[in-house]
């Protein structure tokens, strides 16, 4: 079996082979469920996936014109959540450009397949900076180092600077113009940044590269050998690679980001990025 001709990546599916090319085969090419719990705790897994979308939905709706009053005195439910706005309220649009794109989906081609990116936001100065952000809502800010690898801080910034032209008065942005934002809504809207350049456009762009014709050429789907990342993996019965993992050993973040996969099944995106 290969890729279907239509197939489109995303961080999340690059993020996948990056991880585990088995997983990689599993979920996008055999298009497989294996519905294995992701860990010990369902329920409060479940809540906190609840919970991640429906900030992430407040967002959006605020950033659409929606008083944030009016969004506030939705949440007497969840105090946890009501912490979260009241974070995003005081610190997460600060500094941030004037023109504002909620939930935007932009795309660009590489090696004969189309690369897409949903983005929380980017807020855009003609002209000046373009800045992606991306909400987080896990317990734990993971290491500025690990960040930087993950596919997410690669593909949005490389696909915003292939493709984000319409959005900056039709000119292509800039690589040093750039910059990814992460916001733990969590830990008081702490933020993590990522400037870009040229040169690093360069790399990342050999890398995806390299990862998507090694995706088009392989011949075999290896299971990892780090087997702590079969831990919150669904696949770990039919890989015959243990139990599930607690919920207290990883964060919940990226849980809400991604629905920009065109596969059937969003678990592993939204599977928290795990600090090893
Ligand atoms: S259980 Fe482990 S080896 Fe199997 S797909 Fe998941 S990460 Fe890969």
């Amino acid at each position: 079996m290969s890729l279907s001709p239509d197939f489109a990546f995303t961080q999340g599916s690059l993020q996948d082979f990056a991880d585990c090319a088995r997983r990689f085969e599993l979920r996008f090419i055999r298009r497989m469920r294996y519905p294995a719990l992701e860990t010990q705790e369902p329920l409060q897994f479940e809540k906190r996936m609840r919970q991640g979308a429906r900030f992430h939905k407040l967002v959006q709706q605020h950033l659409l014109g929606v008083p944030a009053e009016a969004l506030a005195a939705s949440l007497k439910d969840d105090a946890e959540l009501s912490g979260w706005w009241q974070n995003y309220l005081a610190q997460g649009l600060s500094g941030l450009p004037a023109q504002r794109f909620s939930e935007i989906t932009l795309q660009t081609q590489l090696c004969g397949r189309r690369l897409v990116a949903k983005y929380d936001l980017l807020a855009l100065e003609a002209g000046g900076v373009a800045i992606i952000v991306d909400w987080k809502t896990g317990a734990r800010v993971p290491a500025q180092s690990s960040l930087r690898g993950r596919m997410q801080t690669i593909v949005y910034r490389y696909v915003l600077a292939q493709a984000g032209a319409h959005l900056y008065g039709g000119e292509s942005i800039p690589p040093e113009r750039i910059r990814m934002d992460y916001v733990y809504v969590a830990q008081g809207a702490e933020r993590l940044s990522f400037a870009y350049s040229a040169a690093q456009m360069g790399e990342d762009e050999a890398l995806l590269s390299e990862m998507i014709t090694a995706i088009e050429r392989a011949e075999s789907f290896p299971l990892t050998d780090d087997e702590r990342r079969c831990r919150f993996c669904s696949y770990r019965s039919l890989c015959d690679r243990g139990g599930a993992g607690r919920l207290e050993d990883f964060d919940l973040d990226e849980y809400e980001d991604e629905d920009e996969d065109e596969a059937f099944m969003l678990d592993f995106d939204q599977i928290a990025e795990i600090e090893f």
